[in-house]
């Protein structure tokens, strides 16, 4: 790892989209005592089935708060109304000025093709700020920065136009224990709403162990479709033993829009994947 510490971005729309997105790589880079902050561009006031508005805004923000202090990161929440976000001009300056007041070295955001249009919305808005970011003219009030951050979008099911494209593959097999319990943070997401909105909320046990169990089964099933789509990629990275062993997998797409991901920034950013798979 390099002396100076990494500093990681990720700008996802809801509270616990960084955790549910990009567990993997939250932990690996807040072990390596590397800087990482989670921000939620919406304010999370929509997410439930009985609460809304500022009560659940401040439950959430206290949730995100949990998950980020669990590892050692920090959470933001910006005050855009959840369910309503808009890839706006305000919200566009709100991300340069993130990128250049924060200086990160890695920027995660969600792709333009997604189910959740809050979900588009900010991966938009960072898309468009991707290049915008280096022109001093725009937000001059924020000094554009030496270094531009490598930008790449979290991984998702979607399909149409495009599906995404595994430039970076991660094997979190041994990581389920640990992303259960930062998701698990999210309370009022993994154990009352997204359960309520899947129609499953009956199948959600009461007591906190059996809860995380349940959780672990559900994130396992989820986290195993990344691996089983991406296997090559899995063996192109980390060799035909370990690649096709891997059981848990997360993925990222590197932005053409902003700094490219060379050889240099590869072992830069992402020093813990091997360096040449083992054959
Ligand atoms: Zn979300």
């Amino acid at each position: 790892m390099s002396a100076v510490p990494l500093r990681l971005l990720i700008l996802g729309a809801h509270p616990d989209d960084a955790e549910f997105h990009a567990g993997g790589l939250i932990l690996h880079y807040t072990r390596a005592g590397h800087v990482v902050k989670l921000v939620s561009a919406t304010d999370g006031g929509a997410g439930h089935q009985t609460l809304a508005g500022p009560p659940l805004t401040e439950i959430r923000s206290r949730e995100a708060r949990a998950a980020a202090q669990l590892v050692g990161a920090t959470a933001e929440l910006w005050p855009f109304p959840d369910g309503r976000l808009e890839p706006s001009l305000e919200l566009r300056e709100r991300v340069i000025r993130e990128i250049r007041t924060f200086r990160p070295d890695l920027v995660l955001t969600h792709r333009t093709c997604d189910y959740h249009p809050d979900h588009r919305a900010i991966g938009q808005a960072v898309q468009d700020a991707s290049y915008l970011v280096t022109v001093p003219s725009i937000c001059p009030d924020a000094p554009i920065l030496r270094r531009d951050p490598v930008v790449a979008t979290m991984n998702d099911r979607f399909t149409r136009p495009t599906p995404l494209r595994a430039d970076v593959i991660l094997d979190i097999t041994d990581e389920l224990p640990a992303i259960t319990r930062l998701c698990a943070c999210h309370a009022s997401q993994f154990f009352d709403w997204l359960p309520f909105n899947q129609q499953q909320l009956d199948a959600v046990p009461t007591g906190e162990v059996a809860r995380l169990d349940w959780l672990a089964g559900q994130l396992h099933g989820y986290l195993r479709t990344y691996a089983d789509r991406f296997r090559a990629e899995l063996i192109a990275t980390y060799g035909p033993q370990q690649g096709a062993a891997a059981g848990l997998a997360q993925a990222f797409e590197i932005s053409e829009y902003a700094a490219p991901l060379d050889a240099d920034a590869r072992r830069r950013l992402f020093w813990f994947l091997p360096e040449a798979p083992t054959p």
